[in-house]
């Protein structure tokens, strides 16, 4: 088969064994990083090994001609320069995990990003075709927001949602900030990358579904539509810190109790809308945290999520009562304040149609899915047109370290990268924009 047609005929770069074993080969030489022995990653963002991955990628890129760039909260790229001047259309995702995280989350969309690229820069190499965009792999820093919140912080940054110097600003648990600790590995950069001279054109991500969707009806691709809409509240719980024997029942204001009929309400909200709300209490600090003390404060993050934000504002309108109840039944003071919010909000049709239609090029099945966990493209559609991808993972365990993807699905999201990014320096989504 001849690789790749001009413009309008499609179907690309038939992908040949090597290719599929170089990018399997290299997925397990990165999953080495922060491996934990169960078979998961934990690298949270700007620690040892993420850095140590961080390394690897910018040396993989550099070997194959990609420009390696750091902007100023530590989003890292890989510049392929194909057509001087021309925008850049950027593909990838994030290489920081949860702890005891999984080793598909994220990683898998960089790594992908770069061999898709690197497929297409090849076919340029040894073509006379000349494209209309350029193209750049991105690592967006802490997407996970376990080590720093909040997340997404990189690719909020780059569009403007968040503040850079609250975002170097923030502190992990211990009091370290942002700034340090991605200057401590060598990943803080002193410019913008893109922004002014380089201006991006559209966006690409493909990650594991996180969900079971794909899984359960044997579906190659999830063609991403929209987000489901995201509540997450940060939760005080002030009672009065007092002796665990000694104390009268009646007089204790006791935290930890209030912080427990908190977490049951938050559980029991759920139960109302038939799966079409979300909601978790994902930690928890107890203050003193001792044995014989009850607790004078407790310390929460609720996440709360639905497809539908009517649902978000009317589960907060209840909470808010139920919270109340608390307060008089644990006699504490429960202090609520909004952490991180997004609307339920969708991706550009343009990009859908794209990406459904270079997967039915492929021969890959596909089906249309709401992401329900945020990823950076949730930010990045608010700037350009951004297309989201997902494959399966097995039982839909993510934020785990069982997440696991098959290698032939590993492989078709390479695939499909490569010939959606050949459609997009063909032009194509700034054409329809255009009209
Ligand atoms: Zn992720």
């Amino acid at each position: 088969m001849n690789p790749s047609t001009e413009l309008g005929t499609e179907v690309l770069l038939p992908r040949s064994k090597e290719e599929g074993d170089d990018f399997v080969a290299d997925f397990a030489t990165m999953s080495g990083f922060g491996a934990t022995e169960a078979g998961g990653v934990e690298r949270q963002a700007a620690t040892a090994a993420d850095a140590q991955t961080r390394r690897w990628l910018a040396q993989w890129l550099r070997e194959r001609g990609f420009r390696v760039k750091r902007d100023r909260i530590g989003n890292l790229f890989g510049l392929l320069e194909l057509i001087p001047g021309a925008p850049y259309v950027l593909v990838g995702s994030h290489l920081d995990s949860q702890p005891r995280g999984g080793r598909y989350d994220g990683a898998y969309g960089v790594l992908a990003a770069a061999h898709a690229v690197d497929r297409i820069r090849r076919h340029y190499q040894s073509n006379g075709v000349s494209p209309s965009v350029n193209l750049a792999v991105v690592n967006w820093f802490n997407e996970e927001g376990s080590r720093f919140k909040p997340s997404m912080m990189g690719s909020a940054v780059y569009t403007g949602k968040l503040d850079l110097e609250t975002a170097l600003n923030t502190t992990d648990a211990s009091g370290t900030t942002v700034r340090e600790a991605l200057s401590v590995i060598g990943e803080l950069g002193e410019e913008d990358v893109f922004g002014t001279s380089l201006a991006p054109a559209a966006y690409v991500e493909i990650h594991i579904e996180q969900g079971k969707i794909l899984d359960k009806q044997g579906v190659d691709i999830g063609l991403v539509t929209s987000t489901w809409a995201a509540n997450k509240y940060e939760i005080s719980v002030h009672g009065a810190q007092a002796h665990t024997g000694s104390t009268e029942m009646a007089d204790r204001q006791d935290a930890l109790y209030g912080a427990a009929l908190a977490v049951a309400a938050v559980r029991e909200l759920a139960d109302r809308y038939d799966d079409r709300l979300h909601t978790s209490c994902g930690q928890l600090t107890v203050y003193p945290n001792s044995p014989v003390v009850v607790a004078r404060e407790v310390q929460m993050h609720l996440d709360l999520r639905s497809p539908d934000d009517s649902i978000l504002a009317e589960a907060d309108e209840i909470l808010r009562r139920q919270f109340a109840k608390i307060e008089v039944k644990a006699n504490v003071q429960i202090e609520k304040r909004h952490a991180h919010t997004w609307a339920a909000n969708f991706y550009q049709k343009e990009g859908v149609e794209l990406a459904r239609a270079a997967v039915n090029d492929l021969g890959l099945s596909n089906v249309e899915i709401r992401t329900r966990a945020g990823h950076d493209s949730t930010n990045m559609k608010e700037i350009v047109p951004s297309i989201m991808l997902f494959i399966p993972s097995v039982d839909g365990i993510s934020h785990s370290e069982l997440e696991y993807t098959h290698d032939h699905d590993l492989c078709n999201g390479v695939d499909l990268t490569a010939e959606i990014l050949l459609r997009l320096t063909h032009g194509h989504l700034a054409e329809q924009r255009a009209q």
